[in-house]
């Protein structure tokens, strides 16, 4: 496109006149934007200063009435014209265009000869006006009229499909709920015979069998992971979080111990850095949860011989707990949506990670219900920082 070239703007969802148009007046050398529907119109309008717009009256969601109100309040189309292109003569419709803020009308089906002209003629500064003796102020009051009449269809509409929306989130959470119940008995009475196997409890096993439900045990207990963030991520709805005085002592021993064993299983080194910690007011189940979410990401998206650490830092008024990794990293442009429910970096069904996208859902939600902050610091292939920071209070509060 040249500097100087023209852009005509062409609200339109009709293929035939879009073509129509475009050839036409891209044989003058017009260069022919073309929006299917009027919000796609209004962006393109924001985005590219057009020398002018053509609007069909008739396209579907926000009209070319609509449309025009909307593009008249941008301060950057001040004196650029809008034409109306409609198939309806009538001279009513023609003032209530014109009302509407249009600055011309023209009637279909499009002349192709004289279009040109007309463009032509209204970038040179040709206006319509509303005929005299035309009953403006009634025409406006019947178009803002027609405006809010709309605008009440559209509200109760969106309120049906929001009640339907919920109704569905409904359904999908209490299937969430019932499968992950139905998953965990089963699955509970499965890793209970694989410990029992793994510690010679059911007889002398050979090698390859004591590897075999080594791998079994490994998959299993990522079962249970998954199975675990999902009834948590379920109850978070309806939980209520009881503060109390807990000694982070109490809940890190497990923790490490677990973390401990599986980063040596894949290959990874792991460091705890601790002082002696005070009690702190805080949820156990809570706290056990978000740890356990950090670490599993720290291990599983750091690849073997990587390293892994855990660094508490206890502080007068609050407790500061880092997951440190050195592997894969965050693109910049990821690190606010890892938080969201069901967000992962990579999506995709070949990805060689497990997960459900839930745990740093989960670990903000705690870490807000304890008044706290979840930050991360993170660059591509250099490997990741979650923080998180609890304030310790002395007053045992409840937060839902
Ligand atoms: P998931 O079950 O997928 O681990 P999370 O909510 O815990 O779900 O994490 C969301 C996404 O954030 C992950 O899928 C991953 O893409 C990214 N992520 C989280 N922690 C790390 C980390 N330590 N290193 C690299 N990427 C991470």
């Amino acid at each position: 496109m040249s500097e100087s070239q023209q852009k005509i703007l062409y609200i339109e969802d009709n293929p035939d006149n879009q073509r129509l148009v475009q050839r036409v007046l891209g044989a003058r050398g017009y260069l022919v934007l073309i929006a299917e529907d009027g919000p796609r119109g209004v962006s393109m309008a924001r985005e590219s200063l057009p020398t002018l717009v053509l609007v069909d009256l008739n396209i579907p969601g926000l009209d070319g009435y609509e449309t025009t109100t909307r593009l008249r309040s941008l301060p950057h189309l001040d004196g650029v014209p809008i034409i109306a292109l409609t198939a309806d003569g009538t001279p009513e419709s023609r003032e209530r265009a014109l009302v509407a803020g249009c600055d011309g009308y023209l009637i279909k089906p499009i002349d192709a000869r004289q279009l040109p002209l007309q463009v032509s003629e209204f970038i040179g500064g040709r206006r319509d006006k509303v005929a005299t003796g035309t009953d403006e102020v009634g025409l406006l009051r019947a178009y803002n009229q027609k405006l809010v009449e709309r605008l009440e269809q559209r509200v109760r509409e969106l309120s049906a499909a929001n009640a339907e929306l919920q109704e569905l989130d409904q359904l999908k959470s209490q299937f969430l709920a019932t499968l992950s119940h139905e998953l965990r008995t089963p699955l509970t009475s499965l890793l209970g015979y694989i410990e029992l196997f793994d510690r010679g409890m059911l007889g002398e096993l050979s090698t390859p069998q004591n590897e075999a439900i080594k791998v079994m045990r490994r998959s299993g207990d990522t079962l249970s992971l998954q199975l675990n963030n999902l009834l948590y991520f379920q109850e978070l709805r309806t939980r209520s979080f009881h503060l109390r005085a807990v000694h982070p002592q109490d809940v890190l021993r497990q923790i490490i111990a677990t973390f401990k064993e599986r980063a040596a299983e894949v290959g990874l080194r792991f460091d705890v850095v601790a002082t002696e910690i005070a009690p702190i007011q805080a949820d156990p189940s809570g706290m056990d949860q978000l740890l356990r979410s950090l670490l599993d990401n720290a291990i599983k998206f750091t690849p073997q011989g990587g390293h892994v650490r855990l660094v508490l830092h206890d502080e007068p008024s609050r407790l500061i707990m880092r997951v440190e990794d050195n592997g894969i990293g965050i693109a910049p442009e990821y690190l606010e949506k890892i938080f969201l429910p069901f967000y992962q970096v990579n999506s995709s069904l070949a990805r060689n990670q497990p997960g459900s996208g839930l745990g740093l859902a989960i670990v903000r939600h705690v870490v807000d219900a304890h008044g706290g902050q979840v930050t991360v610091r993170s660059a591509a292939n250099k490997g990741s920082v979650f923080t998180v920071v609890l304030p310790r209070s002395s007053a045992s509060r409840m937060f839902s």
